[in-house]
């Protein structure tokens, strides 16, 4: 069954509600047919048995009682007859008194036949004539002989006529009892009869009444299912998943079934309806950017496949591909709030459409389609955001770099333009990367990636700006992901070591620590500095499981020196922006200090001013959980970032580390003295102590001396140490004082 072989012609019960009765009288038709059939059956079997019960009930109280009654009388005629006769021979009286008796008994059995079947009223009052002419003659012969009053030899001739009217009496009566014992038997033949025949109705009756009952039963019941069946299996299939949701069920008739049809079908249309209304729509966010209604990654990716295909297959021209990143969008977003840069994003993805729309190489149209539902079509431009402040776009009919530069350079004027967002004004710029296809590449993921890799060289290159994708950046990328993995293996294949600086106190040279400093040493690369490889480890996310090591390690050794009786300095190891701000660092710590807590007071930890300015608050908070550790805080490199007062005034800080570039000019340059004063003023204020850091020579020793600076490390004092150099160092201390060389 298809949509199209139904029509919906039929309307629902609630506009001509008569029409929909048939299945309910079908229905009601079964129980009148079985009731009916079940009460003739029942009338057919009372009559029949009433009229047998009557026929019963005469054959006892007439036929029977009459055919007794004839019996008896014909044993009475002939005991009569036998007496008479005795006693005519035995000229015996009694027998003639006894034959009074039986002939008294002989009438009242035929009065009894004439009273119980008045039918034989005549038969039965000639046969009483006819007796009583006879006992009288034979009951008077008999006495007269026996009198003697008359000659045996005179009766013979009476007697002979005696004889002849006793057997005429005989036959007459023989001939009744035999009609009488005819009727007998056809009366019980007939209650027989009609008991089979009335057995027979009723058996008749009740076969037809079941059988009318099976067939209409029948016809019903396989309609509804056959109906209900069908929508069943509809229903089943639909709900697994195999079925069709046009699937409708046929129209015909006006029932109650044809109703739940139309319903059912009613609620099919609905239902597919909505399912492909909702289909279309997860379809469409799966494919769309919510916030800003462009295109989202994965749709950019199908119409970079498409676009790339077709100028395949149409040999068109090339087309170029576009990364866009905004530059300082975090900060505004912060500052301003979530909603805001939401609003800022918005705006921007209106001002990309109308930039590229502004271009010969895009229809009106189809760039106004972008911000409904989009639906992309070959051949024309497409802008997609792919996540947070990044979006990338498809320019076709570019054919060479000035063509695309032009419209990057058009875009970058177009993003910088100031926005209005929640009653404010703000700018921002943007960094773009460009690749050409098929100059570049002919493959959607190096596209994507090639334009990623170029604006990052924009980015580099002071940001808000556009860079072409250039081969020698994917070397240096495949270079930065072979060092990435080479980092991730450098703590399983025990490839890092720790160097230790020693730190003296300046006036007095006396060693009052050192700072641990990170190697890595690769089989293949050699020996890293941080510098070299720190970077890449942030960039990774891998800087905290360095860092860990770290700690670890100088827990390790400290317990070790402890172990060995050797007297305990502080060791200063520092920590990325990332651990510095990772959340619950005082936990961190203690987990890796396990055992050793009570060495964490030997631990100084030491931060950079820039990771603290990023993410302060929470700095600031492990900041305080690590001091109730007992451990110390320096912010390492003061002088060299973003110099931010607030955050030694927010932030418990035991030691400021003056950086090694302000320590170096102390020696030469006036200014960096008089900057290098002020610092050291500054934390004697807040009663900070102060570190120098890289004293190279004496002079420069002795200026930050003077300058009131409390300690100092450098190549002067000495170089970082290994393990077991800096060891020997500190065993010196045994007698007490270690001074620098
Ligand atoms: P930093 O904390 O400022 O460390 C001092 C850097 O100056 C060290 O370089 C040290 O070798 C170098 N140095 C010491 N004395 C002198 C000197 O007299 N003259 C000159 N020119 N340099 C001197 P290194 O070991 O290459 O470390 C560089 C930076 O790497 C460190 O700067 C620190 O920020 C970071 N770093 C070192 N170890 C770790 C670590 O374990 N974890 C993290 N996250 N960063 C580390
Ligand atoms: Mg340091
Ligand atoms: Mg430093």
């Amino acid at each position: 069954m298809s949509k199209e072989d139904v029509k919906l012609e039929y309307k629902p019960a609630s506009d001509h509600r008569k029409a929909y009765y048939t299945l309910r009288w079908r229905i009601l038709s079964i129980a009148v047919v079985g009731t009916v059939g079940f009460i003739l059956f029942l009338a057919v079997l009372l009559s029949e048995s009433k009229d047998n019960a009557d026929l019963l009930q005469e054959i006892r109280d007439v036929r029977y009682p009459v055919q007794e009654s004839l019996v008896a009388a014909f044993n009475e005629l002939e005991a009569i007859d036998s007496n008479l006769e005795h006693a005519f021979i035995s000229s015996n009286t009694s027998l003639l008194d006894h034959s009074m008796q039986l002939a008294a008994q002989f009438r009242a059995h035929l009065h009894k036949v004439m009273v119980l079947e008045d039918k034989h009223r005549q038969d039965v009052t000639e046969i009483l004539s006819g007796f009583d002419a006879y006992f009288g003659d034979s009951h008077a012969l008999a006495q007269a002989i026996i009198t003697k009053q008359m000659e045996f030899s005179e009766s013979t001739a009476i007697k002979q006529q005696n004889a002849h009217a006793f057997n005429q009496l005989l036959d007459a009566l023989g001939e009744l009892q035999t009609g009488q014992s005819d009727e007998l038997v056809n009366s019980v033949d007939a209650a027989t009869m009609r008991a089979s025949e009335s057995l027979k109705t009723g058996l008749i009756t009740g076969a037809i009444t079941a059988l009318l009952l099976f067939l209409i039963a029948y016809i019903t019941t396989r309609n509804i299912l056959q109906r209900i069946n069908n929508m069943v299996s509809s229903l089943r299939q639909i709900a697994v998943g195999t079925g069709d949701m046009a699937v409708r069920m046929p129209l015909t008739g006006a029932d109650e079934m044809t109703e739940l049809a139309y319903w059912f079908n009613t609620f099919l249309e609905k239902l597919q309806r909505v399912t492909q209304e909702s289909t279309a729509e997860v379809q469409r966010l799966a494919f769309t950017d919510t916030l800003t209604n462009l295109p989202n990654r994965r749709m950019f990716l199908r119409c970079l496949g498409a676009e790339i295909k077709r100028t395949q297959q149409t040999r068109d021209s090339a087309f170029a591909v576009l990364f866009m990143d905004l530059d300082n969008f975090k900060p505004v977003n912060d500052q301003l709030g979530h909603e805001a840069g939401d609003e800022l994003l918005k705006a921007v993805a209106q001002r990309l459409v109308n930039t590229v729309r502004n271009t010969d190489t895009i229809t009106n149209d189809a760039a106004q389609r972008q911000l409904s539902a989009y639906q992309p079509e070959p051949g024309q431009p497409v802008v997609a955001r792919l996540a947070g402040d990044e979006f990338m776009m498809i320019l076709t009919n570019i054919n060479n770099q000035d063509q695309a530069a032009k419209i990057a350079e058009r875009i970058r004027v177009a993003v910088m333009r100031p926005y209005m967002i929640s009653g404010m004004e703000c700018s921002i710029g943007v960094s773009i990367g460009i690749c050409l296809h098929p100059e570049h590449s002919d493959n959607a993921e190096d596209l994507v990636a090639s334009a990623d890799m170029a604006m990052y060289e924009a980015k580099n290159h002071g940001k808000n700006t556009y860079r072409f994708f250039d081969p020698a950046l994917r070397e240096a990328t495949e270079l930065k992901v072979r060092l990435d993995n080479a980092i991730r293996l450098a703590i399983p294949n025990n490839e890092l070591h720790l160097l230790f600086q020693p730190q003296f106190h300046l006036s007095s040279q006396k060693l009052i620590g050192a700072e641990a400093l990170l190697r890595w040493t690769h089989p293949e690369l050699g020996t890293f500095s941080p510098n070299d490889f720190i970077k890449r480890a942030e960039a990774s996310g891998q800087i905290c499981d360095l860092d860990d090591w770290v700690l670890k390690t100088v827990i390790t050794q400290l317990r070790e020196w402890e172990n060995n009786n050797i007297a305990l300095t502080d060791i200063a190891l520092n920590f990325s922006a990332a651990q510095a701000s990772r959340p619950n660092l005082a936990t961190v710590v203690e987990k890796i200090a396990g055992a050793n807590k009570h060495l964490l007071k030997h631990i100084e930890i030491e931060i950079t001013e820039t990771s603290a300015i990023d993410n302060i608050a929470a700095v600031e908070s492990n900041i305080s959980a690590l001091k109730s550790l007992g451990i110390k805080i320096a912010m390492d490199d003061f002088g060299s970032g973003h110099s931010s007062l607030t955050l030694l005034t927010r932030c418990e800080i035991d030691k400021l580390k003056i950086d090694k570039v302000l320590s170096a000019e102390v020696k030469s340059d006036q200014k960096s003295r008089d900057v290098v004063r002020s610092i050291i003023q500054l934390a004697s204020r807040l009663e900070v102590s102060t570190v120098a850091e890289g004293i190279e020579d004496e002079i420069q020793c002795q200026t930050l001396t003077q300058l009131n600076c409390d300690l100092g490390q450098g190549y002067f004092f000495s170089k970082p140490l290994t393990t077991t150099e800096f060891t020997r160092f500190l065993q010196k201390g045994k007698d007490g004082v270690i001074k620098a060389a």
